[in-house]
């Protein structure tokens, strides 16, 4: 990651005792997060108590001149960025603009003092990070509280992990400190005619929780709308909560395919969706675990793994880089990952046609027994079984038609996976444990859009 420097020297003087001196600093455009330190000597005593000292406070004001924190003497060094600040600062972006250090004057020696700031901005790269958009706590049914949920995506090397509790909805500010793991404010808008996870930097709806048939759904969606709020259908074709309300008439951004283990119902998902994409919508689709517990010792909160190509780790690009299908849905943070490129573009991109063009699909360890496939308009036009296990696997396709190109990995679990999806529908959906298991998408790429 690039790192930017600045450093300011001020130099404090005697008449500015007891008053607050404004620093301007410029933030660039293109930062993820910044380092802020102030440095000065206090000259005390040796092991005196006194004001015969240099005592300063340092504040930082954002762009629009709003407090983002304050340092009180000894507490130098702090940063600050969208997902993660020091201290009591705030998380807020690192955003172009003016900003401003105030120094709080309080004792100071008659010779006055020198303050070095020295201004780190880590600079935006955009790369894949892996993640969880759908996740419980105990703030509803889960069975975690929010720290023992960061700490398990730390393990699994999760970048990001969305919160989206049931029915509440927990402020960016009051979700546990992690410099690892970005965490998505967010809210599992649940009722019996469905659930949508809202991932918004503020309470997305005043609303009750409970909606009175579609009418309620509307005025929540709009109020949602205008808070910033991006919406996530949460398993679709689930066969136990369903989406009932609709897909027209309203805002919505994700579509939720994978839930969860695989099952049968996620493949309804994925039915539905390629029905959307062949009718010429632009449908971006994630994963998310839905993770509440362990079951029979199986921790699932990263089945599936969603990866997104996100400018930087914090969560106004990630769920933008979600909501333009940037997005790659594996099975575990480090199995299979595929990725489908047309020349510079990628998925969730629309390229031009101009009388063809062609793919790149890429597999990232293809395992033996699975199957790489290329779908188009809901067609198969791309099928290769590895007989072996495969490093790196590349094809390149032909594209002549319009529509959607989109790449997907299928497979037969091994007789292991076998009995823990048995064990895990147990739990999850008992009365369809002895159902027959179909052949399971393991990995699938957003669609590239030809015009
Ligand atoms: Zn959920």
């Amino acid at each position: 990651m690039e790192i930017q420097e600045q450093n300011l020297k001020v130099k404090i003087t005697y008449d500015m005792l007891n008053t607050y001196q404004e620093i301007p600093f410029e933030v660039p455009a293109g930062v993820e997060g910044m380092e802020i330190s102030f440095t000065y000597e206090m000259k005390p005593k040796e092991g005196e108590r006194t004001f015969e000292k240099n005592k300063l406070d340092f504040g930082v004001l954002d762009q629009n001149g709003r407090q983002v924190g304050v340092s009180p003497e000894k507490r130098i060094s702090t940063y600050i960025s969208e997902s993660y600040s020091d201290w009591a600062f705030r998380k807020v972006a690192a955003a172009e603009g003016t900003w401003t250090v105030v120094i709080g004057v309080f004792f100071l020696l008659k010779q006055g003092v020198e303050v070095n700031i020295g201004i780190k901005f880590y600079m935006k790269e955009t790369r894949w990070l892996k993640g969880n958009p759908h996740t419980h706590s105990l703030h509803s049914d889960g069975h975690r509280t929010l720290e023992e949920l960061v700490r398990m995506a730390e393990k699994r090397g999760l970048d990001f992990m969305a919160i989206t509790d049931h029915y509440t909805y927990t402020y960016p500010d009051a979700l546990p400190s992690t410099k690892k793991v970005c965490l998505i404010a967010g809210n599992e808008f649940t009722t019996n005619r469905g659930h949508m996870n809202f991932y918004c930097p503020t309470l997305p709806y005043t609303a009750n929780y409970y909606v009175q048939g579609r009418e309620g759904f509307q005025k929540i969606s709009e109020e949602a709308d205008k808070n910033g709020a991006i919406k996530s259908i949460c398993h679709p074709s689930c066969h136990f909560f369903p989406w009932e309300l609709g897909f027209e008439d309203f805002e919505w951004h994700l579509l939720e395919i994978w839930n969860s283990p695989m099952r049968a119902d996620n493949l309804e998902s994925f039915a539905l969706w390629d029905r959307m994409l062949t009718a010429g919508r632009k449908v971006s689709a994630i994963g998310g675990s839905d993770y509440h517990q362990n079951y029979a010792g199986v921790n699932l909160i990263t089945l599936p793994t969603t990866h997104v190509y996100s400018p930087s780790n914090t969560p106004s690009d990630i769920v933008d880089a979600m909501v333009k299908g940037k997005v790659v849905v594996t099975a575990q943070p480090d199995s299979s990952f595929p990725t489908i490129t047309c020349g510079g573009f990628m998925c969730g991109d629309t390229v031009r046609l101009d009388g063809g063009k062609t793919v790149k699909v890429n597999v990232d360890k293809l395992k033996k027994g699975h199957t790489l496939q290329v779908i188009q308009n809901s067609e198969v036009i791309f099928s290769y079984k590895a007989d072996k296990n495969i490093a790196d696997y590349s094809v390149d396709i032909p594209v002549d038609k319009t529509g959607y190109v989109r790449a997907q990995i299928k497979h037969m679990y091994s007789p292991l996976m076998k009995v823990f999806h048995k064990i895990a529908m147990r739990f999850l959906v008992p009365k369809e444990a002895k159902d027959p298991i179909p052949e399971f998408i393991y990995a699938f790429t957003n669609p590239i859009y030809f015009e």
